[in-house]
C-alpha cells in the first residue's frame, strides 16, 4: 500500500449497460454545439468548438439524487450526448476518432446560469457556473460494440413529465470526431475521459422537487431528481 497522508479519493465510476464500471478519469464539455436552425452545409467558417471542464467527482449516476446547489438562483438543465473514451492520444484525426471510444451515454450538464451570466458579463472563468459539485449526472455507458457510433437520433429532456429539450444529434455543428479531433489538440485524451458533447435548444430552470429525465435515441436515458 502505498504511504498516502490522508485518505486516497475513491475512484469514480459510471455503469456501462452490459456490465462492468467504466472509471472516469477528466470531464471535458462542448461549448455550443446545435445549430439554432438548419446550418448550410459545408460551412466553412463554423468557429473551432471550445472546452470547459468539470471535475471527476461532478458525476451523479442515473437514479441517484442530484443536490439543488449552494449559491445559485437559477440553476439550468443541460441535455447532452456524452462520449466515453477508451483509448487516448493527442492529435487523433478525424477518420481514426471513433476507434477510441469506448461507448455512450445520456448526460445532464447542470449549469449555475446566473452565475455563468456574471463570468460572462465580467470576463471571468466559467468553473464556479460549471464544475460545482453534483453537476454531471450521467446514464449508464453503452458501448460502442454494443450499438454501434450513432451520428442521428432524437435527444430530449422533459423535466416533470413535460418536454423541455428537444433535438437530433445530427444537428449538432461538431460531429462527435471533430470534437475528439479538436480536443486532442489541446490536450493528450486518455482512457476514462468523459465528452460532454454540448445541448441542444430549450435549455431552462431546474427547482427542487423536479425530476429530470433524458433520453437519446439508440443510447440511453438519464434520470434524476433534483432535491
Ligand atoms: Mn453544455
Amino acid at each position: 500500500m502505498p504511504d498516502f497522508v490522508i485518505p486516497s479519493p475513491p475512484t469514480i465510476t459510471v455503469p456501462v449497460t452490459t456490465g462492468g464500471l467504466f472509471p472516469v478519469r477528466r470531464i471535458f464539455c462542448v461549448g455550443r454545439n446545435y445549430a439554432a436552425h438548419a446550418r448550410e452545409l459545408g460551412n466553412d467558417e463554423r468557429e473551432p468548438p471550445f472546452f470547459f471542464t468539470k471535475p471527476a467527482d461532478a458525476v451523479v449516476t442515473s437514479g441517484a439524487d442530484t443536490p439543488y446547489p449552494p449559491a445559485t438562483q437559477n440553476l439550468h438543465h443541460e441535455m447532452e450526448l456524452v462520449v466515453a473514451i477508451a483509448e487516448g492520444g493527442a492529435n487523433i484525426p478525424v477518420e481514426s476518432a471513433l476507434t477510441k471510444i469506448f461507448g455512450y451515454a445520456a448526460g445532464l450538464d447542470l449549469t449555475r446560469r446566473d452565475l455563468q451570466d456574471e463570468a460572462k458579463s465580467m470576463r471571468r472563468p466559467w468553473d464556479m457556473s460549471k464544475a460545482f459539485d453534483a453537476s454531471a449526472p450521467i446514464g449508464a455507458i453503452a458501448p460502442a460494440t454494443t450499438i454501434g457510433h450513432p451520428a442521428a437520433g432524437a435527444i430530449t429532456l422533459r423535466v416533470n413529465g413535460q418536454r423541455r429539450q428537444h433535438g437530433d444529434l445530427a444537428d449538432q455543428i461538431w460531429p462527435v470526431p471533430e470534437i475528439i479531433a479538436a480536443l486532442s489538440r489541446l490536450v493528450h485524451l486518455a482512457p476514462g475521459d468523459l465528452i460532454f458533447t454540448g445541448t441542444p435548444e430549450g435549455v431552462g430552470p431546474l427547482n427542487p422537487g423536479d425530476l429530470a429525465e433524458g433520453e437519446i435515441a439508440g443510447i440511453g436515458t438519464i434520470t434524476t431528481k433534483i432535491v
